[in-house]
């Protein structure tokens, strides 16, 4: 049964229209849970997906004017969805093309951020092999500024290409005002990024295999591909940033780039292997929760507080979430 009355909540022209744009594809009652790495949530009363950028402009114009909420989602992978669902406009952007003229490479949001790092190995450009392994879309990386092993996408991004009430525009990396797990995407939340340029080095194709493929080991065996996660829950902590009090509790040997990692909190209140209905802590990494079977996004996110509040009881620091959320908790 839908939860929905499509035609109170999304007026029927609306999705006649958006159903009418070429290289669009409009469905109702979309389980979002199929769409989120953590199987979790409701139905969207609409899922759009536009797989061509005038296409996506076109969709994104009549959801912004349609009076109904909307958001533009990636592939999932950071998402925590309510189990209620999104009662507005769910848009997914999918063109995905990656080209590159010498150093400098084009990928389109919606390429997978996997395909971009096998790009740039096979030509040979240095700059994003340490971010094999992390899933999701090009555009969510850029709104996120996603990164591992000491590097993150902004130190090659050279130009975004956004769309702003229906205009495009292009940001300078500078503009993008790029911090740890943070741009100004993240503030501006109507900007919705169509592309980037990147500026990579060139640098032997086999070097580069190499260490992509002794990170996708390490990062195999504590990301099962099976596993129902978001990667790290909450942001790690830039040290300097942090109350002389605290930062003397915190042991050298588990600072690593300035940052005081949020597991090493977490762990110090007993977060490792705790549970909540079907999600749970992993045993082995206290920044891990993933969902063991049947989990909720209820249940998820009384564990999320729950954490945070023994966090900020022992250690007065709030914890900052790296996951982000759609829809109102039920
Ligand atoms: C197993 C696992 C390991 C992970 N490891 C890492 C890691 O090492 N480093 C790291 O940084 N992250 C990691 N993550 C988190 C995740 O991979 C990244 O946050 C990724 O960039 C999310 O991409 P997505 O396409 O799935 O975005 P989604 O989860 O769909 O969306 C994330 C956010 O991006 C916004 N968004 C999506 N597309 C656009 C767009 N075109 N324009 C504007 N906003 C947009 C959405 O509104 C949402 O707020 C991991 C996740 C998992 C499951």
């Amino acid at each position: 049964m839908l939860l929905y009355n499509l035609d109170k909540m999304i007026a029927r022209v609306t999705i006649d229209r958006l159903a009418d744009i070429p290289n669009v594809s409009v469905s109702e009652g979309v389980p979002l849970s199929d769409h989120t790495r953590f199987g979790i949530g409701g139905p969207a009363a609409l899922y759009v997906e536009a797989a061509s950028e005038p296409a996506f402009c076109v969709a994104l114009g009549i959801a912004q004017s349609s009076g109904a909420g909307y958001v533009v989602i990636g592939a999932g992978t950071n998402l925590i969805v309510s189990d209620v669902g999104f009662d507005g406009i769910v848009l997914r952007f999918t063109a995905n093309q990656i080209s590159s003229d010498g150093t400098l490479v084009r990928a389109e949001a919606g390429a997978e951020l996997q395909a971009l790092v096998d790009y740039s190995i096979e030509h040979g450009l240095r700059g994003l092999e340490t971010m094999t392994g992390i899933p999701g879309s090009v555009g969510a990386a850029i709104y996120g500024n996603a990164g591992a092993y000491g590097h993150s996408i902004d130190e090659c991004a050279e130009r975004v290409r956004f769309l702003d009430c229906g205009m495009a525009r292009d940001f300078t990396a500078s503009q993008c005002q790029f911090r740890y797990r943070e741009s100004i995407f993240k503030q501006q939340k109507d900007w919705i990024i169509l592309g980037v340029e990147l500026r990579l080095t060139p640098a032997p194709a086999t070097e580069l295999r190499k260490i992509a493929d002794d990170i996708l080991k390490i990062r195999l065996e504590k990301y099962p591909v099976s596993m129902k996660c978001a990667g790290s829950i909450f942001k790690n902590l830039i040290l300097a940033e942090l109350p002389e009090s605290v930062r003397q509790q915190i042991p050298e040997r588990v600072v690593r780039e300035g940052k005081a990692p949020s597991a090493y909190f977490l762990e110090q209140v007993g977060a490792k292997g705790m549970q909540r209905g079907g999600v749970r802590v992993a045993d082995y990494h206290a920044n891990l929760i993933y969902n063991d079977g049947g989990g909720t996004a209820r249940d998820l996110c009384a564990l999320i507080d729950e954490l945070k509040s023994r966090v900020r009881v022992r250690f007065g620091l709030e914890l900052e979430e790296e996951v982000q959320h759609v829809g109102r908790l039920s």
